[in-house]
């Protein structure tokens, strides 16, 4: 009499020893659902077709743990069953001691190992028929499901026949069979889900390469990719190849190994690989060199051969090749390794190392792009630096035979006895030594201010007062011109944290520039304020205005505005250069607003002295 399951009932598959730690129950892990269902409608055959209360289907994990894929009879076997995972060598060991019934193996109960007894979970709550064949609850009936190369992949365990005697002859011929379709169905089902996970993983690399390429540096792209990629790919390792731009047969690229170790790679093996590289990117293909596999039309049988020597002799079976290239330019080459005994290579493997390849490609131009520009930069700064030690140097050279020049024209205009056009002509070479001494002071200052080895000595500086001074000096020259200057200063000092003598530069180039460059009875506008933690000099005229080109280009040295009134004035392009030199290295702040014939305002914030108060 069959009677209500109510104690624990155990599979076979799942049955432990007592002093076994207990079965863990996970969620079954399969996601593709086809497989699933196919595994599931072979156990309902069993149970419906075939005459049993309970059919259980297991597979092989990675872990190597056999998990509980599809129950079907008992409701109550299948909440226990489902999803459990047992230890392979469980199973293995009670096969042992099996009948052999074709594909199935029968444990009759009296082999079990009596003091396993009732400990061993779950048992069909049944008591054996009175008939020398009855099914006994402890009896064991599975079919483990091998793979063609005889390795374990699964198991059908099959329980609680509905007549209650142990399966006939012809009983376990229909079982074999279903056995065979579940043999079948496990296998499909484990390589789809093999399949499913080389895509995820590979899916992934990917991912990770695209988001490591956003740096520039292909040391660092490689660096922090390359572990995902052989993860992504279960490959014993990887290497890049790029190959040089403009390859005139010297170096021909550099080679990253995955584990940072020095691939020695032939002369000969380079050439392969670029030529196999620029094929593979004409067809936007990946090729696998495998020994017993045709070589594929990017490389000859001969350099095939070649490859797999080389394989052979750093111990590896199979590479996938994938070209690196952007647009139709092909720029490397990445190579994959398997050890012997790694699964082959996959067309979703493929795909995504062509992607990767792209991305790489990608990564490569964008590197080199950088470090061309990294290295203009640099040609740049030392020409510019070149030219800051030029200038200083001729200055410096000029100076001391201008001042000896001076020194003479002055003892000359001492003396009494000059005819008049001697000193009209003394008089001119003294204005121009003059203006070039001028000149050549200006030079040397803007290569003083410009010299990041010279830093600012700072100290609090009271601007409204060289403000105040500077007016002075240039009062002369205002007056002439019957300007009307206003000047806007604080009750209190306003004191810039810098260099005394540089800002007085500064307010004296912008003054005597709007000096200059207004007009006859025009109006000059000069203040000086505290405005929050700067101190702010503004020099404003109604002048001759500038450009909006010449905007650009102000405070480049030598730079005078073509415009023909402003060059109608004296100067040297260098007073403005100095400004924002100046200026920089205070670490203040510059603005021009300007408009052609209306005037100009210069505006200078800089760091006030005393920003606690
Ligand atoms: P310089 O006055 O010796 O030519 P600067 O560097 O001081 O050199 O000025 C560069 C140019 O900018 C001048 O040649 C002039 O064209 C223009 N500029 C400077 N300040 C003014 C201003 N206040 N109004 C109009 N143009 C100006």
């Amino acid at each position: 009499m069959r009677r209500a399951t109510t104690h624990r009932h155990e599979d076979p598959l799942t049955r432990e020893t007592p002093q076994d730690p207990p079965v863990t129950s996970a969620p079954a892990s399969w996601s593709d659902a086809p497989s699933r269902d196919a595994l599931q409608l072979i156990a309902e055959g069993v149970t419906q077709l075939a005459g049993f209360g309970v059919a259980a289907i297991s597979a092989v994990r990675e872990d190597g743990k056999m998990e509980v894929m599809a129950v079907a009879g008992s409701d109550a076997a299948r909440v226990q069953l489902q999803g459990r995972r047992t230890p392979v060598d469980r199973l293995t060991g009670e096969l042992e001691k099996a009948d052999d019934w074709g594909l199935l193996r029968f444990v009759p109960h009296e082999r079990l190992d009596p003091s396993a007894g009732e400990d061993w979970g779950w048992v069909p709550d049944i008591d054996p028929i009175d008939t020398a064949d009855a099914w006994h609850p402890l009896d064991m009936l599975v079919a483990p499901l091998y793979d063609d190369d005889g390795a374990l992949r699964g198991s059908l365990a099959i329980d609680l026949p509905v007549d209650g005697r142990r399966p006939g002859r012809g009983q376990r011929a229909v079982l074999n069979q279903y056995a065979e379709q579940a043999r079948r169905a496990v296998l499909v089902a484990l390589e789809r889900e093999r399949l499913a996970e080389q895509v995820r993983m590979a899916d992934a690399a990917r991912r990770i390469v695209r988001t490591a390429t956003a740096q520039l540096s292909l040391d660092r792209i490689v660096a922090d990719s390359r572990e995902a990629v052989v993860e992504g790919f279960r490959a014993a390792g990887m290497w890049l190849q790029t190959f040089d731009r403009d390859d005139h047969g010297g170096a021909r690229g550099e080679i990253y190994s995955s584990d940072g170790s020095h691939v020695h790679l032939t002369p000969e093996l380079i050439t392969i690989a670029e030529g196999a590289a620029r094929l593979a990117w004409e067809r936007q293909q990946v090729s696998v060199v495998a020994p017993d596999r045709e070589f594929g039309p990017t490389i000859t049988p001969e350099q095939g051969e070649v490859v797999l020597a080389f394989l052979r002799e750093i111990g590896v079976e199979s590479l996938l090749f994938t070209p690196l290239g952007a647009g139709p330019e092909c720029l490397g080459n990445l190579v994959l390794t398997r050890a012997a005994g790694a699964p082959e290579w996959t067309e979703a493997e493929a795909t995504a190392a062509l992607d990767i390849g792209h991305d790489l490609g990608r990564a490569i131009l964008n590197a080199r792009i950088f470090e061309r520009e990294h290295e203009l930069v640099e040609e740049l700064q030392e020409l510019d630096a070149y030219k800051g030690q030029l200038i200083a140097t001729v200055a410096h050279e000029l100076k001391n035979p201008l001042t000896s020049v001076m020194g003479h024209l002055e003892m000359l205009e001492s003396s009494p006895d000059l005819s008049g056009t001697t000193r009209t002509s003394l008089n001119a070479m003294d204005r121009g030594a003059r203006r070039m001494v001028r000149v050549i002071d200006d030079l040397l200052l803007l290569s003083k201010v410009g010299d990041p080895d010279d830093t600012v000595i700072a100290a609090p500086v009271d601007l409204a007062r060289i403000v105040d001074d500077v007016v002075d000096l240039t009062m002369v020259a205002a007056k002439q011109k019957q300007l009307d200057v206003t000047v806007t200063l604080p009750d209190e000092p306003a004191y810039a944290l810098g260099d005394h003598d540089e800002l007085d530069r500064v307010a004296a180039n912008l003054v005597s520039n709007a000096v200059k460059y207004t007009r006859a009875e025009g109006a000059v506008r000069i203040g000086v304020e505290r405005v929050g933690n700067d101190v702010l000099l503004t020099v404003a005229d109604e002048g001759i205005g500038i450009s909006q080109d010449d905007l650009l280009r102000l405070g480049t040295e030598f730079f005078r505005s073509s415009n023909p009134e402003a060059v109608a004035q004296p100067g040297t392009g260098l007073g403005l250069a100095i400004v924002r030199r100046i200026v920089d290295r205070h670490g203040g702040q510059i603005e021009i607003e300007s408009e052609l014939g209306r005037g100009s305002t210069f505006r200078v914030w800089l760091p006030a002295a005393d920003t606690g108060s």
